[in-house]
């Protein structure tokens, strides 16, 4: 099962649902397997921690195999799509404090210690709701955005809503919206609204989120599911199968457009105590609203943003603005960090752009844990600015 392929990933995409039994995993194995068909390398990331349901989507339920050491593990492989099953890494015994930093250590156990290989766009199958434990999970992940699951019931809008809100919150793009489970397929071609008229489109449309498409419920899917081969494989002239390909189709069209996660990277070099850099580098876009990112001084970091705005931020002011949930409590929002233990000559090491939406940087205390949202460091320009004059 070994590749040998460093781990390297390109687009993260989450999949959510506001509850369970809409069609959400389903739903990522099949567009999975549609990535897979138009030529990208794909993995399934199973967050969900209840069940991995994965291994039977694919039909595979072994445990992952161990890798040259007993730090690392292979993920299963089927179908030509990688994926690993949370659950299957955890056992019986293992009591799942789901929240705050287990989930963290979690997801870095398994980017870090899964043996991915190359692959285009991973999925992540986030366990249903928008509690605390999904909404950590998607900022743990440098994400490209999240894909919303839902069926046309009024019930699930109601949920679904709360999601769009929740994952506004912490600035997690929304890519779009699957509608699932939209109308039922019968076999003379007849649609049937089986949950009534939909209104989805409507709350895309309030909400500006791409409709990314809708699937029907067809008895195929769930039959082709049962027996571990989706659907756009095992019936690809299956009406569920062709919309499930323009689905892909527009995420792909989405992910383009955003870029990858860690396309840009900055690293800092040595520069002599007088040494500086005032104007910043000639660079397009680095992503988003920043066009450029570059080191002033050895403590100063300088940012030119979309609009012409340019912004200088001593490092070590950055590192004490530290958002996550090590430096802040995630529940009450208190403070966590001590200023004083950051030393006074903090450099960073590297920093990395997420998405097109935010920085994520190391900084020279080893303090990596950190993803800085593009409309913070702005605020965190104005305040400096504020103190100075
Ligand atoms: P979730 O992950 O949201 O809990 P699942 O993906 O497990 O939901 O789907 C719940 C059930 O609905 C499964 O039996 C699945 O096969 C079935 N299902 C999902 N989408 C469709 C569809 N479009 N047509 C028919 N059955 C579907």
């Amino acid at each position: 099962m070994g590749h040998g392929e460093p781990t390297s990933i390109r687009h993260f995409v989450a999949v959510h649902s506001a509850k369970g039994g809409v069609g959400k995993s389903t739903v990522t194995a099949n567009l999975a397997a549609a990535l897979h068909q138009r030529g990208y390398r794909v993995a399934v990331l199973d967050a969900d921690i209840h069940g991995p349901s994965m291994g039977l989507m694919f039909g595979d339920d072994a445990r992952p195999e161990r890798g040259p050491n007993e730090d690392y593990v292979f993920p299963r492989e089927k179908h030509g799509i990688r994926f690993l099953s949370m659950a299957n890494l955890v056992n019986e015994k293992t009591p799942i404090i789901w929240r705050g930093a287990m989930v963290h250590n979690m997801i870095g156990q398994l980017l870090n210690g899964v043996l991915w290989g190359e692959i285009d766009v991973m999925l992540v199958d986030l366990p249903p709701g928008t509690g605390d434990a999904q909404l950590s999970l998607a900022q743990a992940v440098p994400l490209a955005g999240v894909v919303v699951v839902t069926t046309p019931q009024e019930l699930s809008l109601v949920d679904t809503v709360r999601g769009f809100n929740a994952f506004r919150q912490v600035q997690v793009p929304l890519l779009g919206i699957v509608e699932n489970m939209a109308g039922f397929l019968c076999d003379c071609g007849h649609v049937t609204p089986v949950f009534g008229e939909s209104s989805v489109e409507i709350l895309a449309e309030e909400f500006e989120i791409p409709m990314l498409g809708r699937i029907p419920l067809e008895s195929e899917v769930c039959l082709d599911s049962d027996a571990g081969v989706p659907a756009i494989l095992a019936h690809p002239d299956s009406a569920a199968a062709k919309s499930i390909g323009l689905v892909a189709d527009a995420l792909i069209q989405k992910l383009e457009q955003t870029g990858a996660a860690g396309a840009f990277q900055l690293v800092w070099r040595d520069m002599d105590w007088n040494e500086r850099v005032d104007h910043p580098p000639e660079t397009e876009e680095v992503s988003g609203d920043l066009r450029a990112v570059w080191q002033v001084s050895n403590d100063e970091l300088g940012l030119l943003w979309q609009d012409g705005q340019a912004d200088v931020l001593g490092v070590r002011s950055i590192r004490l603005a530290c958002p996550c949930a090590v430096c802040v409590d995630e529940w009450t929002g208190a403070a966590k960090l001590d200023p004083e233990s950051v030393p006074m000559s903090l450099k960073i090491k590297h920093l990395n752009t997420v998405g097109r939406y935010a920085l994520a940087i190391e900084f020279s205390d080893g303090h990596a844990t950190g993803i800085y949202h593009y409309h913070r460091l702005r605020r965190l320009a104005v305040g400096e600015a504020g103190s100075e004059s």
